[in-house]
C-alpha cells in the first residue's frame, strides 16, 4: 500500500473527521426536508413580486416620473428557455383555453394556425398570448407565402398623442427571443395601453427563417433582410462590404439586388404608409442598445439592462435606411441571448426605460396635426378593411 493511501485511511478514522461526516449527513437531511416546503414559499414570493411589477407598469403609463420607485434589483422570474418541441392541439382544447370574451377572437381570427405554430416553437409564448390581441394581416407574403402579421394599438386623441412607434421582432429568424419579447410587450399593452402613443408591433418580420425546424437568420432565399434595404449606393457598396468586411459569410448575404426580397418590400411600404416617428427593432445576442439617426445626440445611454453602444450601420441595414437616410430614429435592442429569455423583470425594465426615452425624445413638432388613425388617413393602407 502506498504511503498516500495509508495516510488517507488513517486520516478517515480521526475522530474530528468522523464528527464532520456526521454533521454533513445531518445537513443533507435538513436540506431534503426543507425542500418539501420550498415550492409553496417560492410561489408566494413570485406572486407578490408579479403584482408589484404590474402596478409599476400601470404607473408608468400614467406617470413616468413615478417609475423611479421601481426596485430594479428585484428579479421576478427565472429565465425562460425557448423550446422547439412540438405539441399538437386540437380545436376542442383551444376552445377550452379561452374565457367567453375571447371566443370571438379565436373563432374569427385567421391566424389560429399561425399562433399554434408559435405556441409549439416558443416556450414563453402560449397560444393564448398569441391570440390575446387580434393580429392584422399586412397583406404581404414572405417568399414562401407566409403572412406578415401585425398588432395595432391606436393612439387616443384625448391623450394628445406623442407619436407612432413601429416595433419589429424576428427580422433574423434565429433570434427567437426577439419574437418572444414583442409578444410580451403586446400582452403588456393589451393590459396597460394608455393611448399616448400609436403602436404597431410586428412579432415576426422573417417568418420563413423563424418557422424552419432549425431557424435561420436569413429568409427563404438565404438573404439577410437587414442588409437588403435600398440604402444609398447599395449596388456599389453592399456586395463589396459583404465580401471584404463580412468575409462573405452566408448569414450576412445582402441579396442579388436592393429590396429584392418580399419581406424588404413589405418593410419599405410599412415605413412609407405608417410613417413611424421611431422604429424599435429587437435583435440578439449582443446585450446592448444601438441608436441610428441623423443626429445621435439623443441616443439612449441605458435601457434596463442594455447599455448604449454604437455598432455603426451597414449597406442595406435598417439603421442606415431609416435612421440615417430618412431621419426616423432606429433603436436596436440587442438582447443578451438568442434563445434564452431574460427574466421578466429585466424585460419590463427595458420596456419602461424605452417608453421613458420616447416621452422625452420623440419630436412632437414633427407630428403636430397628424391623424393617428391610419385607416382614416389612408384607407388602402395595410390592415384597413
Ligand atoms: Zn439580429
Amino acid at each position: 500500500m502506498s504511503p498516500i493511501r495509508q495516510y488517507q485511511k488513517t486520516d478517515c478514522r480521526h475522530p474530528a473527521l468522523v464528527a464532520i461526516k456526521l454533521y454533513g449527513i445531518l445537513l443533507v437531511a435538513c436540506f431534503t426536508l426543507a425542500g418539501c416546503y420550498l415550492p409553496s414559499f417560492t410561489f408566494q414570493s413570485t406572486a407578490k413580486l408579479d403584482t408589484e411589477a404590474q402596478s409599476v407598469v400601470t404607473t408608468e403609463f400614467e406617470s413616468f416620473r413615478e417609475t423611479v420607485l421601481f426596485d430594479k434589483s428585484v428579479a421576478i422570474d427565472k429565465p425562460e428557455v425557448v423550446s422547439d418541441t412540438s405539441s399538437s392541439m386540437d380545436s376542442t382544447s383551444v376552445d377550452a383555453l379561452f374565457p367567453k370574451d375571447l371566443e370571438s377572437i379565436v373563432r374569427d381570427s385567421g391566424n389560429i394556425d399561425y399562433c399554434r405554430r408559435i405556441d409549439r416553437k416558443l416556450k414563453s409564448v402560449t397560444l393564448r398570448n398569441c391570440l390575446l390581441k387580434e393580429a392584422l394581416d399586412s397583406r404581404f407574403r414572405s417568399k414562401r407565402g407566409k403572412p406578415i402579421y401585425y398588432v395595432q394599438f391606436e393612439a387616443k386623441a384625448e391623450k394628445n398623442p406623442l407619436g407612432k412607434v413601429l416595433v419589429l421582432g424576428g427580422v433574423h429568424g434565429d433570434e427567437l427571443t426577439s419574437v418572444s419579447t414583442v409578444y410580451l410587450w403586446i400582452e403588456m399593452l393589451k393590459e396597460y395601453h394608455s393611448g399616448l402613443f400609436d403602436w404597431r408591433l410586428v412579432p415576426i418580420v422573417n417568418p420563413d427563417g423563424f418557422f424552419k425546424p432549425k431557424p435561420t437568420r436569413t429568409n427563404a432565399n438565404g438573404v439577410d433582410l437587414n442588409r437588403n434595404l435600398p440604402t444609398y449606393q447599395w449596388n456599389q457598396l453592399a456586395d463589396h462590404y459583404w465580401k471584404q468586411r463580412a468575409g462573405a459569410a452566408e448569414r450576412k448575404y445582402p441579396g442579388p439586388l436592393a429590396a429584392s426580397e418580399p419581406e424588404s418590400k413589405w418593410l419599405i411600404n410599412e415605413i412609407k404608409t405608417y410613417q413611424p416617428d421611431v422604429i424599435v427593432t429587437v435583435h440578439a445576442p449582443y446585450n446592448l442598445v444601438d441608436y441610428d439617426a441623423s443626429d445621435r445626440s439623443s441616443a439612449p445611454q441605458q435601457l434596463g439592462i442594455l447599455t448604449g453602444k454604437s455598432l455603426g450601420t451597414y449597406p442595406g441595414s435598417l439603421g442606415r435606411y431609416a435612421g440615417e437616410e430618412r431621419n426616423i430614429p432606429v433603436i436596436t435592442l440587442e438582447l443578451p441571448h438568442s434563445s434564452h429569455m431574460p427574466p421578466l423583470s429585466e424585460t419590463n425594465e427595458i420596456w419602461l426605460d424605452l417608453v421613458g426615452w420616447m416621452r422625452q425624445h420623440i419630436d412632437t413638432q414633427n407630428i403636430a396635426g397628424r391623424s393617428f388613425n391610419h385607416c382614416n388617413r389612408s384607407p388602402s393602407a395595410s390592415g384597413c378593411i
